[in-house]
């Protein structure tokens, strides 16, 4: 196994600790992978790979967090975003990219009839809650999941005041039951429900939706007269063009798009029905750089990829292939971890209920995985993009290989 020299990244969070809060913020703390495994800065990236500041190359799993569906430095979505950059992208009004992308949306996600943009998944969720709540003129939400680090739905509650959570009440995934008990308790009251409708929390598995969970979810939403919001962040343009909501056949009032929808490119979107985004004329939302055409220009140049080449097919091929690799894998070396249910979106979860000790074990598979160079994340699942082939694949079930072994050693 080559040992990686991680000099750089140790010198440059050396300085960043002096600068930033933590060094580095958020879910990207070297506290969040194997500290001295990881790399914990990046240089650049290509195709599949990724590589770090100290030189070092890594087949990349986690494509920055899920955006980099086509891989790194797109050639064809680059040249698009470089004409409208050197063309001026943030200007006084909209340019046409605005029209030319909410005219592609529409239909491609079942809802979608209207769009609005913003920059990063959380706008797109906080603008959901805002028109749901304009529409129906009421205040409770019921969420599900991730949506993001604004106060409504922060994960925690440090630095949020209780009277804006009042109104946010969770419910857990694929608990009908649960979810009408409250729909009961709050009648008349609740403005929206928002889930996503893949499981997909931290540090746990994904967990597909049950056989009738969405369809018994937008029955109720429409018994109780609340808007019903998928959250497609991570979901949309990945399992389906049209996301969940089009592999299992149930439309949403509203979905927030983002991730890979741009390929990097900081853009993300509300799509929805037109009657209730309508209600978007009767409230506030509006940013300096919200209608900034430049990640829209990569956005229509994503779509153009995503509709002409088959882009979602091959990532779910490559997937399936690997998943196979994996499962004999995990039965042969006996590795105490689960497997992910969706093949765009792999993942090795070391559950606890299924071996003593299983924080130790993973932090040496995913160690070891690193030191191979291959970039996985240990609690959170990964990602394929159309860069990912054979030739990765046989790199990670390898890298995999080994690292069961140092993990059951
Ligand atoms: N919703 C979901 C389902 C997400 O996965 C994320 C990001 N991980 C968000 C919302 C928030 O998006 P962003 O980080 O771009 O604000």
């Amino acid at each position: 196994m080559v040992e990686h020299s991680r000099l750089e990244s140790q010198r440059l969070f050396e300085r960043a600790q002096a600068v930033i809060p933590g060094g580095v913020p958020g879910i990207r703390a070297p506290e969040n992978f194997v500290e001295g495994a990881y790399p914990i800065f990046l240089a650049g990236g290509s195709g599949a790979y990724v590589t770090d500041v100290d030189g070092n190359e890594y087949l990349d799993m986690l494509l920055g967090y899920g955006p980099m569906l086509l891989g790194h430095a797109c050639d064809e979505v680059d040249r698009a975003a470089t004409r409208r950059q050197q063309a001026g992208f943030c200007l006084n009004l909209p340019q046409p990219e605005l029209v030319l992308l909410a005219e592609r949306l529409a239909g491609l996600h079942p809802c979608a009839e209207q769009s609005l943009f913003f920059k990063t998944g959380s706008d797109a969720t906080s603008a959901a809650i805002r028109v749901a709540r304009t529409y129906t003129g009421r205040d409770i939400v019921l969420r599900c999941g991730y949506h993001g680090w604004h106060d409504w739905c922060l994960e925690g509650d440090a630095g949020v005041p209780a009277a804006v959570t009042e109104s946010i009440i969770e419910f857990g995934y694929n608990d009908p039951d649960q979810l009408r008990d409250l729909l009961q308790k709050y009648r008349g009251q609740v403005a929206g429900i928002i889930l996503t409708p893949v499981g997909h929390d931290f540090d746990a598995q994904i967990e597909p939706p049950g056989e009738h969970y969405l369809r018994e979810v937008r029955a109720l939403a429409d018994e109780h007269e609340a808007v019903l919001i998928f959250d497609e962040v991570r979901t949309g343009f990945r399992l389906a063009m049209g996301g969940a909501q089009e592999l299992y056949k149930v439309k949403p009032d509203l979905t927030a798009l983002g991730k890979a929808m741009s390929n990097g490119y900081p853009v993300s979107a509300l799509v929805g029905c037109r009657e209730v985004m309508a209600a978007a004329t009767q409230t506030f939302i509006s940013s300096t750089y919200f209608p900034n055409g430049l990640s829209m220009a990569a956005a229509l140049a994503t779509l153009e990829i995503l509709e002409r080449e088959p882009v979602l097919t091959q990532i779910t091929d490559v997937g399936q292939q690997l998943a196979t690799g994996l499962r004999t894998l995990v039965d042969e070396t006996g590795l105490p971890v689960t497997l992910s249910p969706y093949p765009q979106m792999p993942f090795l979860y070391f559950d606890r209920s299924l071996a003593s000790d299983q924080d130790r074990r993973r932090d040496r598979f995913y160690g070891a995985l690193a030191r191979q160079g291959i970039f996985a994340h240990p609690r959170h699942h990964g990602f394929l993009s159309w860069r990912h082939g054979q030739a990765e694949i046989a790199h990670f079930l390898e890298g995999v290989k080994d690292a069961a072994r140092s993990a059951l050693g």
